[in-house]
Order: structure tokens, then C-alpha cells, then sequence
């Protein structure tokens, strides 16, 4: 059984679609448990109803045309229980309905199971047989282990595939995806599949007809591969950093290695197709890298590995010309890679989806950088045939609707103006305080980390940077940056907003933020080597970042600096003394630099809990309500399977954030919030409430937050506050919270 298990599970993971996937399913039920019937419903939430979909066994015509709604017939019954249903005469049920046009009237015995994810039943699957008898343990056992495999696979096949029925299907498109959000804003466009199907390790040998012309093509292959770098290299002027299009030269310099080239050459000449002589040259290649000790060198097996797939990409595609984009693309990929976002033309981006990945991604990173709408985390699923389908990418809720319904694009159309207009509205309170209807002026500040930022935030009128993510730059190289380098960009950022202050976070990686260059396999990353935890053990990585931070603040003087991830006072004290040294150490060599002010980031809990001791050591302190809340709830911020427990207006959280603004403020500290809770309009009023100092956040933001500011007193803020700390749930906290926006007149804010 366990065999013919697997072989099911196997063989519908690699169906190309619902339909073939839900075929492969009854055929091989059917036949594995030697019934006479096996079919399989699927949920249409339109209906909402249960729709026979494949069958072996039944009426074949009856497909698309059985339907049940929920409770309805022994399968409705099935699916409103989530429990099996096990009968040896399935017509003396009280449920059963019969259908004349099923033939089904010959068969008795009837065993259905829920297809049910997260809770919700995505379809029945049923066996029938003629005989009177009920299904022994070991079948329901089988059907029950097949219904829980395949749950998954047809959630997202069903959701994901947008593959429509074999007929223009009963449940018709059924597109919507919840995935996580990347970079905000919302779009329609058309996807692009950013590399399609270059797979090294697909490729069969085969002896050439022609070894001359192979030699050829795969010369030309290389020659355009350049030329299509080089050229990309160059559409990114200007939009990203120069180490940053460093990566292409990179590329360009591996092609140009001969014996790669030539190891090709003597492969093809030795017998073999160029895709078979170039898989197994890059493999050579790439292992010499994989075997070294160095990290760095390490991954540099992954570049010519991209390297072999574009080349291959040339050789089995005619792709002689560049690719063409349309005006609204949206590239959907199991990650979409900087190069990728590079290969497209300015102005022609609209959107970016990537079925791995989070909001703290690389992606989503520079999709916020560039101001594009991104959704990430959809999960794994088959996305081979959406070139060129519709799609619409909405970046706030972390949605998207492939082939979506023309009700939905027409929502989302009004939802753009909408967006447009409230831009339009928003742009007035640009250079007004953020203050409140009872005369409390509030700090606002930003989050900033890409060059590209800076440019937007430098005139938005805000007050501080409150955080700069240092990381950033170091993710989007191939190698650590050099203190020299580091110097240069930290400059740039404190001179772009002085005198305002900027203050920088020091390398926050580790966790789900892996640098490429220095990898830390971890059992539990979010629990290891993270934040502060890792710069403490390297001096070597933490000093040169101190020092080019010290350095580029001369003359300046707005650098602050600041901790993340201290979660005991012992952190603080060495975060700082390093401080300490680095200053000395400039000193020595000439270069004095003044003493910045020092922060922690509040975001273990542990910390929530030493406010007292901690003001000891720290001049300012900032709340990660990221970080906290997946602390506190013990859930993981990127995790798909939780995302629905992952909540920051938990009462826990609200509660949590409220004594330790308390706490603070009693230290005579100052404090900000600089996780996405500062960003959410609903939130900030509860922040304000607790007379929280400073807002910081992403450029996108920055108005609609200065907007609730100005729309409440301190003392409404204070009451709704203390409503929300004794809710139960975060959906009531939020639906108050909603109903308080819309009553201040800012219901706009709730639709975004
Ligand atoms: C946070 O944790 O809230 C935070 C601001 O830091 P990051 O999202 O970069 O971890
Ligand atoms: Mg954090």
C-alpha cells in the first residue's frame, strides 16, 4: 500500500494540471484499492458547492454537472464534517441523493474522505463498490493518508495552476493565491516568467548530427549570453548601486573563461549535444567551487550554475532576440533574482511574484527600493504554463489573482484611482507636523537601506531617519564590502539627511537574512546566530562597520547607532564598549570622531523585560514589533503554514507594547517604533495612545501615518487603546480599530 502511496503522490505532483492531477488520482485509486468506483470532488467557492470533477467508475458524462452543496449528499455531508463517511449501503443514508445520470444506482458500499488545508475541505474524495459491505480499517486508513497528501497538492494546483477545468469548468477561474506581503501598492499586469525551463539537470545526452554546427550554435549562445549581460549591466545605471551591478561583471568574466568554453568545445567534439557537453562542463566547474573551504568561493558555484542555465536557456529556445516585455510586467518566479529585475526595461515593471521567499527577502527588499508592488511566499506550485496570463498583484494583503475574474480586475482598477487619488489628497500634509488635534507633536522618521530610497525620502518632510537597515547593502553583494566601501555609503545616507539624525542599525543578518557570502546553517535560525549575537563574535566583521559609521559622521554629526536583537544587558555593554574601542582606535590614527548617541532595539522579549537596566547603557530605544511579535507569539514571521496566527494586533502584543513604552518613558528614554506596526494606520492610533515618541517607517507610508496623527487627540488615542487591551483577539482589536478610522473620517485608509 505504502508503495502505491507514494507512486499516487508522486505522479500527481508532477501532473502539468488539475485536471490531469485529479485523473491520476481516481485511475489510480481506484485500481490500488481494486473498487469498482473512485471520484473526486472539488469545493468551487463561488458556489459555494461540491463538484464532481474526475471519475472512474461513474458516468463520465456526469463530470462538471454533479453538484452538492455543503451537507448535501453523502460527499456534502463528508466535506461539512471533515471526518470520513463509511457505509455499506450508501442509499439507506438519510444524506444520500441520488443522481440517475452518475449510473451509480448499481453500486452500495461507499467510502468518502475530506480533502481538507487549513481547515477548510477543499473537496471528497469517494470510493464505491457494488457489494454490501463497509470499507475495512486498512482501506480507510489508505484513503484517509492519500486524502491528507493530496489536500495540499489540489489547493494548489486547484488555486495556484489557474488551469481551468477540462470544459470551461464549473468552478470556472479560480485564481486567488495568499501569499505574504513583499513591497506594497497594487497592480494589473501580465505575467512573465522570468526563466523558463532552463534546467541543467533535465538535460539527456544525444550524439549530434552535426558537431561543427553544435560548436557553433553553442559559440553564438555565449556571445549573446554577454551581450544580454552587458546590456542589462547597463539598464541598471543609475537604479541600483554600483557593487551592486558589479554581479553582472562577474558573470561576464566567468563566460569569458576559456576553459569553460573550450571544456564545452571538447565535449561536443568528443560526441556529445551542446546542452549535454555544457551540463556537464558546468557541473566540473561548479564542483571545484562547492569542495573549497572558502564561503565565499563556495558560492560562487551557484553564479556559474546561473551562468550554465542562461547559456542553456539560448541553446534549446531561440531566443536571438531580446527578450520582448510588456508594458505591464509582472515577473512571477520560485525566486526572481536582481538579474532578472534587471533584464527589464525601466518603466516596464510593475510587479514582482515569488513563490519562496518573505517580506525580508532580497526580492522584496529591492521591490520596495524600486517602488514596485511585490507578494512573496505563495508556496510551492506549478507556474510553467502562466506566461502571458493576466494577473493582479496586491502587495498590501499579500494576494494575487492569476486569470482573475473580470469583477475582481474592476475591483482593483477602482482600488488603483482610488490610490492615485488619495495619493493626490495626501500630498498637501507633506510639509504640516504631525500633530495631533490636542497639540501633541509626534516624531516621524523612516526606513530606509537601498541607495534608491534615499533619493525618494530625502523631501518627504520627516523628521529622522529611525532606522537605516545596515544589512541591505551587505545583501546585495557577492562579497563583505570593505570598510572603505561601507564608508562611502554611510555617508552618502547621513549627508543626504543631515542634520536631520539617521540612525543605523548595525548588521542585522542571520536568521532568515543568510548572506550569500557567509552562510550559517542553523537548526533554528531565528533562534541562533542573529543580529548582535553574530557581530560580537566577529570582530572582524563589527569593527570595520563601526569605524566606517564613526568615520562618515565626522563633520556630520546626526549618526546614531543602534543594536539589533539585544536580548540581555550584557550585549549592550559589549555592543557599546566595541563602540568605545573603535572611536579610540581612530582616534589613535588621527581621525577624531564625535561620540554618537546609542540604541537598542527592543525586540526580544527578554529586553521588554530590563528596561531598567538597559536605560543604563542606552540613550534611545526602538520597538522591532516584527521581531517582537514573532517572539512573543512563538510565531514564525515567514511561515506560510502560521501567517494566520501571526497577528501584531494580538492583545498579547498591544499589551506587551504598551508597558514597555510605560517602561521607558518612566527611564526618561526616548522610544520609537520602527517595525511595520508604525505604518499600519489602525496601529498608530493605538501607538499614539500609548504616547509613543516616534513613527518610523517605509517612504510609502509616511502620509498616511502623519494623516491619523492629525486626525485624533492623544486622549480619544488613550481610550481606544485601553478598549483594545482588554479584547480578546486581534480581529476584534482590528474590526474597533477600523470602526475608529472610519468614524475620524479616514475610512480611505481602511480600503488600502
Ligand atoms: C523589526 O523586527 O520590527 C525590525 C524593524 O527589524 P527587521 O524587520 O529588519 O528585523
Ligand atoms: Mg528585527
Amino acid at each position: 500500500m505504502l508503495a502505491t502511496l507514494r507512486q499516487i503522490v508522486q505522479r500527481v505532483n508532477a501532473a502539468a494540471n488539475l485536471h490531469e492531477a485529479l485523473e491520476i488520482i481516481v485511475h489510480r485509486v481506484k485500481a490500488g484499492m481494486n473498487t469498482d468506483v473512485c471520484s473526486v470532488y472539488v469545493r468551487d467557492p463561488a458556489a459555494p458547492q461540491y463538484v464532481l470533477m474526475a471519475t472512474d467508475g461513474l458516468n463520465p458524462s456526469s463530470v462538471g454537472k454533479i453538484r452538492m452543496g455543503a451537507g448535501e449528499g453523502i460527499v456534502g455531508l463528508t466535506a461539512t464534517r471533515q471526518e470520513p463517511i463509511n457505509l455499506a449501503n450508501a442509499a439507506e443514508h438519510p444524506s444520500y441523493r441520488y443522481f440517475p445520470e452518475t449510473g451509480e444506482q448499481q453500486f452500495s458500499g461507499f467510502l468518502a474522505v475530506p480533502l481538507v488545508h487549513f481547515r477548510q475541505s477543499m473537496g471528497v474524495l469517494v470510493v464505491q463498490q457494488k457489494s454490501q459491505r463497509v470499507f475495512g480499517d486498512d482501506e480507510v486508513a489508505f484513503l484517509v493518508t492519500i486524502g491528507a497528501q493530496l489536500a495540499a497538492t489540489l489547493s494548489y494546483a486547484a488555486l495556484g495552476s489557474a488551469v481551468p477545468p477540462h470544459e470551461p469548468g464549473p468552478s470556472g477561474p479560480i485564481g486567488l493565491i495568499q501569499g505574504l506581503p513583499g513591497a506594497p501598492g497594487v497592480t494589473i499586469g501580465s505575467i512573465v516568467l522570468p526563466s523558463p525551463l532552463a534546467d541543467l539537470d533535465a538535460v539527456a545526452n544525444r550524439v549530434p548530427d552535426d558537431a561543427a554546427q553544435e560548436e557553433a550554435n553553442f559559440r553564438r549562445a555565449v556571445r549573446e549570453t554577454q551581450q544580454e549581460l552587458r546590456a542589462s549591466a547597463d539598464r541598471m545605471e543609475g537604479r541600483l548601486s554600483d557593487e551592486t551591478r558589479a554581479i553582472f561583471d562577474v558573470y561576464v568574466l566567468i563566460l569569458g573563461q576559456e576553459d569553460l568554453v573550450e571544456g564545452v568545445i571538447a565535449r561536443i567534439r568528443g560526441g556529445n549535444w551542446a546542452p549535454g557537453a555544457l551540463r556537464d562542463t558546468i557541473a566540473e566547474h561548479a564542483k571545484v567551487f562547492e569542495q573549497t573551504e572558502d564561503a565565499y568561493l563556495r558560492a560562487r558555484a551557484e553564479d556559474i550554475r546561473a551562468i550554465g542555465r542562461r547559456i542553456l536557456l539560448r541553446l534549446l529556445f531561440d531566443v536571438t532576440s531580446v527578450k520582448q516585455y510588456p508594458s505591464d510586467t509582472v515577473l512571477l518566479g520560485d525566486e526572481v533574482s536582481l538579474a532578472r529585475v534587471a533584464d527589464v526595461p525601466p518603466g516596464q515593471l510593475k510587479g514582482i511574484v515569488c513563490l519562496r521567499g518573505s517580506v525580508v527577502s532580497h526580492t522584496a527588499v529591492f521591490a520596495r527600493g524600486l517602488g514596485i508592488p511585490a507578494v512573496m511566499g505563495l508556496g510551492p506550485r506549478n507556474v510553467g504554463a502562466l506566461d502571458g496570463h493576466p494577473i493582479i498583484v496586491d502587495g498590501y494583503r499579500g494576494r494575487v489573482f492569476i486569470d482573475p475574474l473580470p469583477a475582481a480586475v474592476q475591483e482593483y482598477r477602482r482600488f488603483v484611482q482610488h490610490e492615485g487619488q488619495l495619493s493626490a489628497k495626501l500630498a498637501g500634509l507633506r510639509d504640516l507636523d504631525a500633530t495631533t488635534t490636542d497639540h501633541v507633536r509626534v516624531g516621524l522618521g523612516l526606513n530606509v537601506g537601498l541607495l534608491t530610497d534615499i533619493d525618494v525620502a530625502a523631501n518627504l518632510g520627516v523628521d529622522e531617519v529611525g532606522l537605516y537597515r545596515s544589512e541591505f547593502p551587505f545583501m546585495t553583494r557577492e562579497t563583505f564590502p570593505m570598510e572603505q566601501e561601507q564608508y562611502e555609503t554611510y555617508r552618502k545616507v547621513l549627508k543626504a539627511f543631515a542634520p536631520k539624525p539617521v540612525t543605523m542599525r548595525t548588521l542585522d543578518t542571520g536568521g532568515d537574512k543568510p548572506l550569500p557570502y557567509f552562510p550559517t546553517a542553523e537548526e533554528n535560525p531565528f533562534l541562533g546566530w542573529r543580529g548582535i549575537r553574530l557581530t560580537l563574535d566577529r570582530p572582524d566583521i563589527f569593527l570595520p562597520q563601526l569605524r566606517a559609521m564613526l568615520r562618515a559622521n565626522v563633520g556630520l554629526n546626526n549618526l546614531r547607532i543602534m543594536f539589533p536583537m539585544i536580548g540581555q544587558v550584557d550585549e549592550l555593554k559589549a555592543a557599546r564598549e566595541a563602540v568605545d574601542r573603535a572611536r579610540r582606535e581612530l582616534g589613535e590614527e588621527g581621525c577624531e570622531c564625535p561620540a554618537p548617541l546609542i540604541g537598542a532595539m527592543l525586540e526580544v522579549p527578554s529586553a521588554l523585560l530590563s528596561i531598567r537596566a538597559l536605560s543604563r547603557y542606552a540613550d534611545f530605544f526602538s520597538i522591532g514589533t516584527n521581531d517582537l511579535t514573532q517572539y512573543l507569539l512563538a510565531v514564525d514571521r515567514n511561515n506560510p503554514n502560521v501567517a494566520h496566527l501571526y497577528n501584531q494586533l494580538d492583545p498579547a502584543v498591544i499589551r506587551a507594547l504598551y508597558l514597555v513604552i510605560r517602561d521607558a518613558r518612566r527611564c526618561g528614554k526616548p522610544v520609537s517604533v520602527c517595525g511595520e506596526m508604525a505604518a499600519d494606520p489602525g496601529s498608530a492610533i493605538l501607538l499614539l495612545g500609548m504616547g509613543l515618541g516616534t513613527f518610523s517607517m517605509s517612504t510609502s507610508a509616511v502620509l498616511r501615518i502623519k494623516w491619523v496623527i492629525r486626525s485624533f487627540s492623544g486622549q480619544r488615542a488613550k481610550q481606544v487603546l485601553h478598549r483594545a487591551m482588554r479584547m480578546e483577539c486581534a480581529d476584534s482589536v482590528r474590526n474597533m480599530l477600523d470602526d475608529e478610522l472610519d468614524g475620524a473620517g479616514l475610512g480611505e485608509l481602511v480600503l488600502a
